[in-house]
């Protein structure tokens, strides 16, 4: 018996008791959301986790993706970086290891977080055919479905699973004259690159029926990825890309006829003029599902910055109706990130989240709180309601002022403390 199936009974859950103590929501409201498919919990059978609730009415979710290249394979770090993304406030892991011995890697990470944990089966079939027979083509479909039952088994608690590119999407692609930016989804790639040379359907979009059986067997959330989406503005809201979402929009619909949890993946690299668009298309054709966006990066010109980048476009997006955002690191279009990375990625991540709840949930008291705090110069209280309370304290620490009242920004010159001494601004 899945949550969903309790949901759509109307039974109370303690996973949906927890989030909605999380969200300040009533039970009901979680079991509702989770019966209509507009919200899902990720649950697996095999381990405990902290429930998380990822869709409408919900505080946007961060996610964190780390994982081995074929150029770095550092267990130790990557089980630092799962523990760095937790600390600095992530709320679910995705584990997209490419290098390396991958059920050991993801042994190793599951192991030492709490968080909902998810991964790309697509990524460890396609690749150990590379290893076993020379080339990922020759991937077969039983190896894509033994990588996704091997992986739920292990307690993954979504997988991101590139259900929508069947055989329109590349004609599309192909009908639309190619693209600027190419394909820049690994999995997009892989798919793709398998179709044209086996000359076959996508297994994932032909025998979905067969992929839900597994999915709905170990309570794996299914989360559709975007494998066309765009991976340069210049080809931002493409046709390739809207034919893979109406594709999608179509299998939520039957996944969630199965009882499997869905989430929707989104764009990608997309200009801030076509968010909006992107959101309110992407709500309307899959029935409000919960809207999983990739960033998105909204210019091409910042390598190094893109957390930054992703950051400004994740606040819109959050802002219009996105429910859960893949954070972006310094590093992305550079390298493979390390611990730092990962920590600044959330954090600007998380900012972008509280920015779009600010619109989307109307969730204004901590910045309330927060500019009382700075009118009456408690330091103490600033530094609770910060998101990063150590970079607050450790900054103010390194160059103190001689009045501890103020900073030393502006000293004996504070505009706050002149206020203040003069006129009563207490509201
Ligand atoms: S010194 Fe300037 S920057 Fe610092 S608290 Fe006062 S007004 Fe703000």
């Amino acid at each position: 018996m899945g949550i969903m199936e309790d949901a759509i009974a109307g039974r109370i859950t303690e996973e949906m008791k927890i989030v909605a103590g999380d969200e300040g929501k009533s039970s009901e409201f979680i079991c509702r959301g989770i019966a209509s498919g507009r919200i899902v919990i990720p649950l697996s059978p095999y381990r405990q986790t902290r429930p998380v609730g990822i869709g409408k009415g919900l505080r946007t979710k961060v996610n964190a993706s780390i994982g081995t290249s074929s150029d770095i394979v550092d267990i130790e770090m990557e089980v630092a970086k799962a523990k760095a993304a937790k600390e600095a406030g992530a709320d679910t892991l995705m584990e997209l290891s490419t290098g390396g011995d991958f059920n050991e890697i993801r042994r190793q990470v599951i192991a030492a977080t709490d968080l909902s944990v998810g991964s790309v089966p697509l990524y460890q079939a396609f690749i150990e055919a590379i290893r076993k027979h020379g080339a990922g083509v020759d991937m077969t479909e039983d190896d894509l479905f033994r990588a996704t039952e091997e992986q739920a088994k292990l307690g993954t608690n979504f997988m991101a699973i590139h259900t929508g590119i069947n055989s329109i999407c590349v004609q599309r692609l192909r009908g639309q004259g190619g693209r600027f930016g190419g394909v820049c989804s690994r999995g997009g790639a892989f798919m793709i690159g398998w179709m044209i040379h086996n000359q076959k359907e996508n297994p994932l979009y032909s025998r979905f029926d067969y992929l839900l059986e597994i999915l709905k067997e170990h309570e794996v959330t299914l989360s559709m990825g975007n494998g066309l989406r765009a991976g340069a503005v210049h080809d931002s809201t493409d046709r390739a890309q809207m034919q893979e979402l109406i594709i999608n929009a179509e299998l939520a619909d039957r996944a969630q006829a199965a009882g499997v949890q869905t989430i929707v993946e989104g764009p990608g690299h997309i200009p801030i003029d076509e968010i909006e668009a992107n959101v309110k298309v992407m709500k309307r054709v899959t029935n409000e599902r919960p809207f999983y966006m990739l960033g998105p990066l909204v210019t091409d010109m910042a390598p190094g910055y893109d957390h930054i980048v992703a950051a400004i476009g994740a606040s819109l997006s959050s802002a219009y109706g996105a429910d859960f955002i893949c954070y972006v690191t310094p590093a992305e279009h550079l390298a493979l990130p390390n611990v730092e990375d990962v920590q600044q990625g959330v954090m600007t991540s998380r900012i972008a989240a509280h920015i779009g709840d600010m619109i989307k949930l109307g969730a204004r008291e901590q910045d309330l709180e927060m500019g009382r705090a700075r009118r009456d110069m408690q330091w103490d209280r600033q530094f609770q309601l910060a998101m990063d309370p150590d970079t607050a304290m450790r900054i103010r620490d390194e160059r103190a002022p001689s009045d501890r009242r103020v900073c030393t920004m502006c000293g004996d010159y504070c505009a706050l403390k002149i206020i203040k001494e003069n006129i009563d601004m207490a509201r």
